[in-house]
């Protein structure tokens, strides 16, 4: 069956905290696409104090975009790794020079753009706690894990992100209207976007999985 299938080549895009995460993981395991996060990846890097994770650090602590030359070089290496699998992207492109790349080595046939208030995702990020090396997210009163500060899966703690601080939420969320607006529209203008915009996770996801259907 899955050599019947179109290639699916997605991006999701979507504001700091407006789920994408959430919405990746589910859309990777209903239809059984690599799902790959750059953040998380880097997050993953900064722990482990590899030489990409000293490079990034202190861009992603303080809320900035890491550089386009060594965003784009990981990228490419990590969807390499994923061998012409499907894919799912989170969190990359980010800025038009990175999207334009893109295009060049792997277009995407599908762009998922991810619309919340602002309100939302500053509740969201304050209630925020990760396992940094699954990546899993858990929101206290939403998303509860079992035992508090506890991953479910292996018991590990869990942490804050350092970057889920107010005044670096705020920072993030200017850098994406600045600098991820634009992929918005330029994907808009290939055709490729697809909006999806309410208050949770559980609204869009119905929403998502339609479109995915019709697409798959
Ligand atoms: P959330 O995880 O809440 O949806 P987010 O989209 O801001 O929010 P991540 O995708 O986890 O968070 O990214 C965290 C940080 O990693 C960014 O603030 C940035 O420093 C860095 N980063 C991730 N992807 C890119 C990219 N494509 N270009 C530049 N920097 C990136």
């Amino acid at each position: 069956a899955a050599q019947a299938q179109a290639a699916f080549r997605a991006v999701i895009l979507g504001a700091p905290g407006s789920g994408k995460g959430t919405v990746s993981n589910r859309i990777a395991k209903l239809f059984g696409v690599c799902h790959i996060s750059t953040g998380d990846r880097l997050r993953y890097h900064i722990a482990k104090q590899t030489d990409l994770g000293k490079q990034v650090k202190e861009y992603l602590d303080s809320g900035k975009l890491v550089p386009d030359d060594a965003m784009m070089k990981f990228v490419s290496q990590e969807i390499k790794l994923s061998k012409g699998q499907n894919w799912l992207l989170d969190g990359f492109p980010r800025t038009v020079p990175q999207a334009e790349m893109l295009d060049s080595v792997h277009p995407p046939s599908l762009v998922i753009n991810l619309t919340v208030p602002d309100a939302v995702i500053l509740e969201r990020v304050k209630n925020r706690w990760i396992h940094v090396p699954s990546g899993r997210v858990y929101n206290i009163g939403f998303s509860d894990p079992k035992v508090p500060g506890k991953d479910d899966v292996t018991g590990e703690p869990l942490t804050k992100r350092r970057d889920d601080q107010p005044e670096i939420v705020q920072r993030r969320l200017h850098e994406y209207e600045e600098k991820t607006r634009p992929v918005i529209d330029y994907y808009d203008e290939r055709g490729l976007l697809k909006d999806f915009a309410g208050v949770s996770t559980d609204e869009l996801w119905p929403q998502i999985q339609k479109c995915l259907h019709a697409l798959i």
